[in-house]
């Protein structure tokens, strides 16, 4: 030892960051489920349900972070689909790949770290792009959106799932006393991290709401635009096609 400075042995300094990642997954969804009381995996399930998927189809979930969209995925594209998962984070890769291979799924599955405005991917690449709570926090969300259409094959789906504009008068005192008041607070209580719940929720306010991403969709490419709302507008599903 220099300085007073400790060796950890390999092993024992890889088991160590191992607990780091799983402890960050581990909040990262206790968190959702604590924000959204449960209700983000209902969002997914129907996200996933209604897209436009066949068995044998080649997906790419981009900002796929840990995994939860690729699993619901996984029984629609069935075996011989193919399920890649992009995202700039290698760190939430690494825990989406982890927890893909202890459910025992491994066939079909490529994992890549890539940004969304630059896809390392040939035009025509894909038969569906999602892209769940993501596309928020892309910065130049144009270019993601022109990158989608790009890869899309011809009569392929793009689908975004992401926060929106509450359309219920009378809930939105609600929601903002819920975004303000109770996530920071959540976020220091199981998180010990307040600032990053509060950026969550003005990230969320500055989200081009439903007709503006539709607009947006439509000027990036994309044909057949639409969108539907779930839970009153707290969150939307965009849709749109590859000509
Ligand atoms: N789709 C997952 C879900 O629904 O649980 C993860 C959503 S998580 C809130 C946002 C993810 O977007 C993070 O994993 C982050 O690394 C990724 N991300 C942010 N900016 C990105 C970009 N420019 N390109 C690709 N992924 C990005």
């Amino acid at each position: 030892t220099h300085f007073g400075f400790r060796e950890v042995p390999v092993a024992e300094k890889q088991k160590l960051v191992g607990e780091v990642f799983s402890s960050v997954a581990r909040k990262y969804d206790v968190m959702n489920d604590a924000m959204s009381l449960g209700i983000h995996r209902v969002w997914k399930r129907f996200f996933v349900a209604t897209s436009q998927v066949r068995k044998g189809d080649r997906v790419l979930d981009l900002a796929g972070g840990t995994g939860d969209i690729a699993a619901l995925l996984k029984d629609r594209v069935g075996e011989t689909g193919e399920l890649v998962l992009g995202d700039i984070n290698g760190d939430m890769l690494r825990v989406g790949r982890d927890r893909m291979t202890d459910r025992g799924n491994v066939r079909g599955f490529t994992y890549v770290q890539c940004n969304a405005e630059r896809l390392p991917f040939p035009d025509a690449n894909f038969d569906l792009v999602t892209m769940a709570f993501g596309l928020r926090n892309v910065t130049d969300k144009d270019a993601a959106l022109r990158e989608i259409a790009r890869v899309l094959k011809p009569g392929g789906q793009a689908r975004v799932l992401e926060f929106s504009e509450v359309k219920a008068e009378w809930f939105r005192p609600l929601y903002d006393f819920h975004s303000f008041q109770v996530l920071p607070r959540l976020g220091r209580l199981l998180a010990n991290d307040a600032d990053s719940y509060r950026y969550l929720a003005e990230s969320i306010r500055k989200h081009p709401p439903q007709g503006a991403l539709k607009a947006m969709m439509e000027a990036a490419g994309l044909v057949r635009c639409s969108y539907r709302n779930l839970s009153a507008g707290i969150v939307a599903i965009h849709t749109g096609y590859k000509a």
